[in-house]
């Protein structure tokens, strides 16, 4: 069976852009090589795209997704709440959407219902529906006193430490990889959230030691700073916004840099910002709210990358004023909030994902034996990183050695 050959591309390869035009041979659903300049010799059976000097780059990776948030670039939802027949199809064509964009992987910061994403991922992974590599996750966890602070409440929640280990247990069981808690409110949800946190200590080191029982991982949404360090002390794997953290949690997010991933959810903050509601619609508290968070963000993200944390794009969308299909602008707000050169972003992006997918040895890059997610880019996104937020930019769409998105096609 033949190849595919890209040739005549620019290549990003997750680190840098490399010099002058190449080529990647992708067999099966591997890249099987990556040539700088000559080209690669052709066999009859392969089938040779001309990139046109475009951009040949990894996939991108979506470190706070919502497949279940049911807003989107295709449907608007004024709301949060479906009838779960209509959750069930909008999760599995949000998963379509992010694909579209050039998501080839997605890790879940949560879901509206228990299985419906571990329900997809098999669908997905068996070869029936499009959508991202995905790290599945069951509905976000938060303690049975709290009303209306997020969507994803249910109300059979227990607390104490047994009921916490009950549900990290349940999640795994349903087959999710990643449980998501509420370590602290949100402000956006309800003013003065944010410093309040939702678990004791005791609950979240049971949640800890259940995730490593049960071999899956934890992610939270830490606002305060003692949320972080919550977390942190857990052995909680993913920590997001992280908006609050002082000189102490610095240093404790510092000393785990190896193990933890950040993304702050950028993506939302910009989006309430530029938000023009309707008058009945009332979002003076939120823009309050995310204005000081983007000032907040503006200088522990550069902080957290000094000190060598691992920092992803992600920005919580899915909410009806930052719909799913936007994720791509994230990476453009690393460059004009956070200081990070375009080329930067996309590294985090890429090479990040991979490794926030527990895939870094073979995801995330243009190589040699890694598995072949990539997207064929006309331009440049390391001279501007924005035009990966028009879809028709991407010419080709690849993940797992397959086309989501054939270039010939797409030309047509
Ligand atoms: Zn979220």
């Amino acid at each position: 069976m033949g190849g595919i050959i890209f040739e005549n591309v620019r290549i990003f390869d997750g680190s840098q852009m490399r010099a002058g035009t190449g080529a990647v041979r992708v067999e099966g659903n591997r890249i099987a090589e990556v040539s700088d300049g000559a080209g690669i010799a052709h066999h009859d059976a392969d089938r040779v795209i001309d990139g046109q000097g475009g951009t040949l780059m990894p996939g991108l990776v979506e470190a706070h997704a919502h497949l279940s948030w049911p807003s989107s670039v295709e449907r608007f939802v004024p709301g949060m709440a479906l009838p779960p027949e209509d959750l069930v199809l909008t999760t599995a064509r949000n998963a379509r959407i992010l694909l579209d964009h050039g998501f080839t992987s997605a890790y879940s910061a949560g879901s509206l219902s228990k299985s419906v994403e571990v329900v997809l991922n098999t669908f997905i992974t068996s070869g029936g529906m499009p959508g991202p590599r995905l790290v599945a996750s069951s509905i976000e966890r938060e303690p049975p006193s709290v009303e209306e602070l997020d969507p994803g409440r249910v109300a059979e929640h227990g607390s104490g430490p047994d009921a916490v280990r009950a549900f990290v247990k349940e999640c795994a069981a349903i087959g999710a990889k990643s449980v998501k808690f509420l370590l602290s409110g949100e402000d956006a949800l309800m003013p003065g959230a944010s410093q309040k946190l939702m678990y004791t200590q005791e609950e979240a080191d049971a949640a800890g030691e259940q995730a490593r029982e049960s071999g899956v991982w934890l992610a939270c949404h830490a606002q305060a700073s003692d949320a972080v360090k919550m977390g942190l002390r857990a052995g909680f794997r993913v920590l997001y916004h992280c908006t609050y953290a002082d000189e102490e949690a610095l240093d404790m997010l510092e000393a785990k840099r190896g193990e933890i991933f950040i993304a702050p959810a950028i993506g939302i903050i910009q989006a309430t910002l530029d938000a023009a509601p309707p008058p009945h619609f009332d979002m003076s508290h939120m823009k309050r709210s995310a204005a000081e968070v983007l000032e907040l963000q503006k200088k522990l993200v550069p902080e957290l990358r000094r000190r060598g944390l691992r920092v992803l794009p992600g920005g919580d969308y899915g909410f009806p004023f930052n719909p799913n299909g936007r994720n791509a602008r994230d990476l453009e707000l690393f460059v004009k909030l956070f200081g990070y050169t375009p080329q930067e972003a996309l590294s985090a992006a890429t090479l990040l994902g991979g490794e926030l997918m527990g895939m870094g040895d073979e995801l995330g890059q243009v190589k040699q034996g890694f598995l072949a997610d990539l997207l064929l880019v006309d331009g440049d996104p390391t001279a501007d990183v924005a035009i990966l937020q028009d879809r028709k930019r991407l010419r080709a769409i690849m993940k797992d050695g397959r086309f989501h998105k054939d270039p010939a096609l797409a030309a047509l």
